[in-house]
C-alpha cells in the first residue's frame, strides 16, 4: 500500500520515514506524487483540527490514504504556548532560529522551565473516513541552544531523563523516545489492519 505523507517539513519526512516500517507499506512524500498538490493554510484551533485538516485536503486532491502530523511544543510557563502556533511564534515566515529567540525570551527569568512536544496524526481513508493518535514527550526548556541535529526547537528541548537537548542526540535517538515516535506506535497499534485494507 502506498501512503501519502501529507508535510512539506522535510524534516518530519525524514523522520517518520525512519520510524514507520510496516511490510508492505510504501510511504510517499508530497514531491514523489508526481502532480502538483494545494498549499494547506493550517488556520485550525487545535493540532488535531490542523492535522485532519492537512490529511483530508491532500487526501481528496490525491486519492490516496494520506497521513498528516501537525506538532508543537507546550510550555508549562506560558500557559501551553506555543502549542498549535509552534511554528509561527515569532510571526508569520519567522524561522526556526526567530521562534528559538522568542522563546528564550518568553522565559527569560523563568524558573519553571517545564515543557512538552505534543504530536498528533491523523489517517484519512480515500472515502473520507478518518482517524486520529496522539504522542507527547515531556522535557524541560534550556537557558540556551545547543546541538546541531534535527529542527525546530530541538536544541532548547531537553528531554525528561536525557542529559541534553534533541539536537545533540543521535537521530536514532530522538527518533526511539520523541512525541513523533510516540505518536507513530500508537498508530501502528491502532491502525496497522487499516493500513493493510488500502
Ligand atoms: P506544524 O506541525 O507544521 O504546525 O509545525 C510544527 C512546529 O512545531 C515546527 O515548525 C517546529 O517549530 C515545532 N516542532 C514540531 N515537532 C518538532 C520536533 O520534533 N522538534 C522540534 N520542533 C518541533
Amino acid at each position: 500500500m502506498k501512503l501519502l505523507v501529507a508535510t512539506r517539513n522535510a524534516h518530519k519526512l525524514l523522520e517518520i520515514r525512519a520510524i514507520l516500517h510496516l511490510p508492505g507499506l510504501e510511504l510517499l512524500g508530497i514531491d514523489d506524487f508526481g502532480a502538483p498538490l494545494p498549499a494547506v493554510e493550517e488556520d485550525a484551533a487545535t493540532m488535531m483540527g490542523n492535522a485532519v485538516k492537512k490529511a483530508r485536503v491532500l487526501g481528496a486532491a490525491s486519492g490516496r490514504w494520506t497521513l498528516a502530523d501537525d506538532s508543537g511544543l507546550e510550555v508549562d510557563a506560558l500557559d501551553g504556548a506555543p502549542g498549535v502556533y509552534s511554528a509561527r511564534f515569532a510571526g508569520d515566515g519567522a524561522g526556526d532560529a526567530a521562534n528559538n529567540r522568542q522563546l528564550l525570551q518568553a522565559l527569560a527569568g523563568a524558573t519553571d522551565r517545564r515543557a512538552r512536544f505534543r504530536c498528533v496524526l491523523a489517517l484519512v481513508a480515500p472515502d473520507g473516513r478518518s482517524w486520529t493518535v496522539e504522542g507527547v514527550c515531556e522535557g524541560t526548556i534550556a537557558r540556551a541552544p545547543s546541538g546541531t541535529q534535527g529542527f525546530g526547537y530541538d536544541p532548547l528541548f531537553v528531554p525528561q531523563g536525557a542529559a541534553c537537548s534533541f539536537a545533540e542526540l543521535p537521530a536514532a535517538e530522538k527518533n526511539r523516545i520523541s512525541h513523533r515516535a510516540r505518536a507513530l506506535t500508537a498508530a501502528v497499534q491502532a491502525w496497522s489492519a487499516l493500513l493493510r485494507e488500502g
